[in-house]
């Protein structure tokens, strides 16, 4: 490809190498004539399914979208770039495999849970109150009354790392999943 420092036709590639548990390949390159270096990712282009929204509603599925209310649970949280890019492979993954033309937004919520849930507990928590707020509050209480007693276990014994469930103040804006 070219160059997109001075738009030479030649760069040539100084490292190729599997990322996203082999879904993706990550090639460093360098430019002949200005010697900038850059990175780039190679994907198969898969079509991904409509997403069925609460009201019945269609929209296309937007990558972008999905990362944005992953990072905003994992706001100052100490989780990696590369674990939350990690992350959004998998449920691509998960989503692609499925083989349906609509998936409803439901599912990609407790896909997005489930991957939340191994990264960090808080982002986890905070994300399923906001996105549990309205069809599953009880199941959300049951949630959060696991985690606290699991918690108070670890640290009964001595494991726990001191953190406090955290819960985003609930008049923040913006929040994934909020009334419509
Ligand atoms: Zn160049």
């Amino acid at each position: 490809m070219h160059c997109p420092f001075c738009g030479y036709e030649e760069t040539k590639v100084t490292d190729s190498r599997l990322a996203g548990e082999g879904r993706q390949i990550r090639r460093r390159r360098e430019c002949l004539k200005c010697g900038e270096r850059f990175r780039t990712f190679e994907t198969a282009e898969l079509l991904m399914p409509q997403i069925v929204k609460g009201n019945d509603s269609r929209e296309s599925f937007n990558e972008g979208k999905l990362r944005a209310g992953m990072e905003k649970a994992l706001e100052k949280r100490p989780v990696s770039r590369e674990q939350v890019d990690e992350a959004v492979s998998r449920i691509l993954h998960r989503i692609r495999v499925l083989g349906e033309r609509e998936v409803h937004s439901r599912t990609v919520g407790e896909l997005v849970m489930d991957e939340l849930r191994q990264l960090d507990e808080v982002a986890y928590v905070r994300f399923a109150s906001v996105y549990r707020q309205f069809e599953d509050v009880e199941a959300f209480h049951v949630e959060i009354e696991r985690l606290r007693r699991h918690k108070r276990r670890r640290q009964k014994h001595g494991v726990g790392s001191g953190d406090q469930l955290q819960l985003i103040p609930p008049s923040e804006p913006g929040t994934p999943g909020g009334a419509k």
